[in-house]
This record gives C-alpha cells, structure tokens and sequence, in this order.
C-alpha cells in the first residue's frame, strides 16, 4: 500500500524588516531570502521548499505591504494579493519590540477576507530582543483576534523547529509539487547570486542610495581552473549615485565586490571570480519595461 502524502503552500506576510525572510530561511536551513537591516531587500515573490518525510510545505516569502509610491511599489503589493490567494495557511511576522503601526493594520486588513478559510499564524519575532513582549503581542493580536498568537525569536533553532513541526502538521493530504530531491527555492543561479549581491550593496549603501539599486547576473561559466567565473551588474538610476557606489578610488564598488565574492565562496564551497560593473539605468524604479529586465515584472 501507497502511504499518503500531505503538500500545500504557506505564505509568509508582514511589513518591511519584521524577519520574514530570516524566518524562512532558518525554517528551511538554508539561505534563500536576502536579508537585510533595511526594509524593502526582498522585491520578489520567493518560494522556499521544505520536504520532510512525506510532508512538503511550499513557502511564500512576500514583500512588505506598504502603499504603492511608483511602479516598483504597485507590483510588489499586487504580489503580496497574489501570494494569499491560494495558500493552505498563513504566517503573519511582527515585531514584538514595537507596537503595532498603521503598516501591521495594512497586514490585518489584507489578511480579514481569509479569516476562517486559512489558518493564520501570528507570529510575534524577535522575542529575544524585546521589552515588553507581552503587551506588544496582545495588541497585534487585536487587529486580528481570529490568528493564532505565538512568540518566538526567528534566530532560536529550538523554537522555529516548533513553528516548523506545527506548519507541517497542517498540510493537507495530497501529492507533492515538487520532486522530493528538488532544490531549496525555484529562484536561477543567477537571480540568487544576483539577490546576494543586492544584499552586500545595501548594507553598505544604504545612507546614500536607498531603493535605486538593482542587481543582474550575465554570465556564469565554470573556468578550466575551477574557478567560478560571474560577471554581474550593478544598476542605479543616476550618474551621481554611480559615483557614490563606485567610491573614492573605488573603494566602494570593491568592498560590495569582495564581501559578495567571500558569501558566494562560503556557500558554494569553490572559488569565485566576480567581474562587476556599475551602470545608470535612467529612472528604473519607474520604467515597467526596466522593470521586466530586471525580474520584477513577468
Ligand atoms: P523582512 O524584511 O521581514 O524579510 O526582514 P529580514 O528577515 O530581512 O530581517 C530584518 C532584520 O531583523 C535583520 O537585521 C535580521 O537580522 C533581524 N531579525 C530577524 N529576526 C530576528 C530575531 O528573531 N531577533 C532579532 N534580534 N533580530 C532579528
Ligand atoms: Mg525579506
């Protein structure tokens, strides 16, 4: 006899900087998501792919909600829709050092119309680093007294294999979606170099170019040598910004370089070569065919 399967998908919401994406990549033991001290790192909708003996989660990690300020803004909140539409449950990450801010009401209000059809997880992070845990989770927990309240820190094993154990157990009973051996997330090998490097840049950017960065990967090609040839491009919005991130002396440009080059040699377990380029895209937050190319509009 066959022995069941249980699959389905869990989309993983909440504003900009809450721990979304460290949520899931410690529930997946893996790096997938950017992350970033900055709100808006993660533009795209990304999907992480936990199998566990025959039970497989498939993950959602949604940008923030936030109000649509240009074109970028209106397809991230159009993806946060679609993410919801047709998951098996919901997990809602706030941050427990704050209160609530009209950002978490956005969240409650988007997530009213799934109430009773999706279990929806409130899940309260970084626990380990607030004051007052308690008040803060009662009143997240009042914009939508219908979730499930839980606490936790995203960064403690212990309690995100909990999390872990009790999305799994809510899956319901059919066949996988994806092969049992299949990779971690359905991003490319580039578009995930890509997210690493986007990464590396912002933390070091972020006082002077905030959102105008974006991030492409040419070319990949494994030299004779062994060594793991990548050329990326580093796109801003304006020949002034090109200067900043290229640096004095391009100094700049060379520390985002070498620190996403240590990343990649660290997670890839090879050596990596990384030809990177800074160029102006005029206006690309703005452009719908920009953003296209860069793989933010399918
Ligand atoms: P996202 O925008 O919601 O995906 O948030 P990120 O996962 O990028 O995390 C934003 C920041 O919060 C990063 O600096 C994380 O290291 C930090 N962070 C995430 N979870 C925790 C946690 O449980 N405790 C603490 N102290 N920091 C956390
Ligand atoms: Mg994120």
């Amino acid at each position: 006899m066959e022995e069941k399967t249980y699959s389905g998908f869990v989309a993983i919401v909440g504003k900009p900087n809450v721990g979304k994406s460290t949520l899931l990549n410690n529930l997946l033991g893996v790096k997938v998501a950017p992350i970033s001290p900055r709100p808006q790192t993660t533009r795209k909708r990304l999907r992480g792919i936990l199998t566990e003996g025959r039970r497989q989660i498939v993950f959602v990690d949604t940008p923030g909600l936030h109000k649509p300020m240009d074109a970028l803004g209106e397809f991230m909140d159009q993806e946060v829709y679609e993410a919801l539409s047709d998951v098996n449950a919901v997990v809602w990450v706030v941050d427990l050092r704050h209160p609530p801010t009209p950002e978490d009401e956005l969240v409650a209000k988007a997530l009213k119309p799934l109430v009773g059809k999706v279990p929806i997880l409130l899940v309260g992070n970084k626990l380990d680093a607030a004051k007052y845990p308690e008040e803060a989770m009662k009143a997240y927990h009042e914009l939508l007294p219908e979730a499930e309240p839980r606490m936790l820190s995203a960064l403690d094993e212990r309690q995100v294999a909990q999390l872990k154990a009790d999305l799994l157990a809510l899956m319901p009973e059919g066949s996988f979606f994806y092969p049992e051996d299949y990779a971690k997330s359905d991003q490319t090998f580039g578009e995930w170099v890509a997210e690493i490097l986007r990464e590396e840049a912002m933390k070091r950017l972020w006082h002077e170019v905030p959102y105008a960065i974006a991030t492409k990967v040419e070319e990949v090609a494994e030299r004779e040598n062994g060594v793991l040839y990548i050329k990326a491009l580093l796109y801003v919005e304006r020949p002034s910004q090109k200067a900043i991130v290229i640096g004095e002396g391009g100094r700049k440009i060379k520390e985002i370089g070498q620190a996403t080059r240590k990343q990649l040699e660290a997670l890839l377990g090879k050596k990596v070569y990384l030809d990177l380029e800074v160029k102006v895209y005029p206006d690309w937050r703005k452009d719908p065919e920009a953003l296209r190319e860069l793989g933010y509009r399918s």
